[in-house]
């Protein structure tokens, strides 16, 4: 089993088979999870001692035949598998005794947003494996809380000291997505490391919630002020924390997935021409001071209009997404395949070192050409040309220009073939 896999495995105890299911599918099929169903104690241990299982996290009834709520909450802790609470009533007692355990968070089952809220945090706890968070405090105690609860929230935490002691744990690890900072600390305080931090690090890449256990109520503004995204008066409760990370955590993924469809087709998913421009540019100028080749291709699917003609406008459509989908997969991440009109894709190539250029486009053509396209029963075959700019130019507009004209010949002289 990979380790991706083992992420998404999900153990779910709930006695009432409807409602266990329900949970089971939604989960299943709005965040692509694989969910074990556990109706009660014995069959949620009996999952658990199954070794192709690894749970990355449980979501428990605490009303079951064969057990009290208690009981299964610590089986699963000693396993580390951390859980969500997911029961009928909570008393202010059993709240308290819940969130002594480290449970990542409970949720009321008569509430009707509820499954809602559940997903939201599923998904939360899925998407956080992985992001590094950085925790600086100078007490040694609080700096273990804040550590122990960001990885029951399957965080990697690391953590510093002081400011001073951050700094070259952000140099070395740049993709921290949160920082969690007291504000009174020798060498430099934690608004003194926000503002530092801001210099290089945006708020919408980088979450930090400022934290203080002064009575001043100035600070919190001052670390708004100063760029942090959120601020936490000290003590606080692990609930209120969880609010505050989550809510900081979905905000930089909304923002993110804004970022990554602002840059991509909405059809094929490949990247448009906002994106190709931008990026291609940067990659032009660093291979211009020698330190990158890069060649361009400008591809042009033959006859095209035919299809749509044929098949109709979707069956259009569908080709366009599998040619997208197969050239995404032919080139690697460094390169850019972008969709530049209406049926013509544009690929800027990277280093193509030891390949001959010709060589790979001519793959990748007689590949399209090879390839049956399932229109959903009917299968079609299509051919494209292309033509190439071999080296940098001067600007991007130059090399297309190049790569137009080669593409022009490639047309003129029979289609399904490639010219440089
Ligand atoms: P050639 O071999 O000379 O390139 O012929 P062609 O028919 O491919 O070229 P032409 O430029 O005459 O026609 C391109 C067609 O692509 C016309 C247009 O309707 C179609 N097209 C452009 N964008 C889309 C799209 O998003 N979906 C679909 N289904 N068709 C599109
Ligand atoms: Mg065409
Ligand atoms: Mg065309």
């Amino acid at each position: 089993m990979t380790k991706n896999e083992q992420n998404r495995q999900l153990l779910l105890v709930e006695d009432s088979k409807s409602l266990g299911l329900m949970v089971k599918n939604k989960i299943e099929s709005s965040l692509a999870l694989s969910v074990s169903l556990a109706k009660s104690f014995a069959e949620a241990k009996h999952l658990i001692a199954n070794q192709q299982n690894h749970f990355f996290l449980a979501v428990l009834d605490l009303t079951l035949p064969d057990a009290s709520g208690n009981e299964v909450v610590d089986y699963v802790l000693t396993h580390n598998i951390p859980p969500i609470i997911f029961a009928g009533k909570f008393s202010q007692k059993l709240r308290d005794t819940l969130w002594q355990k480290m449970i990542i968070d409970y949720v009321l089952k008569e509430n009707p947003q509820s499954i809602d809220y559940l997903l939201g945090l599923v998904r939360r706890i899925a998407n956080n494996s992985g992001v590094k968070a950085l925790v600086v405090d100078d007490s040694r105690s609080s700096r273990l809380e804040l550590s122990n609860l960001l990885t029951i929230h399957r965080f990697c935490v690391y953590e510093a000291a002081n400011g001073m002691d951050a700094l070259p744990i952000l140099e070395q690890h740049p993709d921290i997505k949160l920082l969690i900072t007291d504000n009174d600390m020798p060498k430099m305080t934690g608004l003194q490391l926000t503002k530092e931090i801001r210099r290089r690090h945006a708020k919408e890449e980088l979450a930090i919630i400022g934290l203080s256990g002064s009575d001043d109520k100035a600070i919190s503004t001052q670390f708004i002020k100063n760029g942090a995204n959120d601020f936490l008066s000290k003590p606080f409760s692990h609930e209120e924390f969880y609010c505050r990370v989550n809510q900081n955590m979905d905000l930089l993924e909304y923002i993110q997935q804004i970022k990554e469809s602002s840059n991509r087709d909405y059809l094929t998913g490949l990247y448009n021409r906002r994106y190709f421009f931008e990026m291609g540019k940067k990659l032009l100028a660093s291979a211009n001071r020698g330190h990158l080749g890069v060649a361009m291709a400008l591809l042009d699917i033959d006859f095209f209009k035919k299809v749509n003609d044929t098949y109709g406008h979707d069956a259009g459509d569908q080709v366009l997404k599998s040619l997208g989908a197969m050239l995404q997969r032919r080139f690697r991440e460094t390169d850019i395949v972008c969709r530049y009109g209406g049926e013509e894709i544009c690929i800027l190539v990277v280093n193509m070192a030891g390949e001959s250029i010709f060589d790979v486009f001519d793959s990748v053509r007689e590949n399209i050409a090879r390839t049956l396209i399932d229109l959903g029963g009917e299968k079609i075959q299509i051919t494209a040309s292309i033509g190439v700019c071999l080296e940098a130019k001067e600007s991007m507009e130059d090399m297309i220009t190049i790569a137009d004209k080669m593409l022009y010949m490639a047309k003129a002289c029979g289609r399904n073939q490639v010219r440089f």
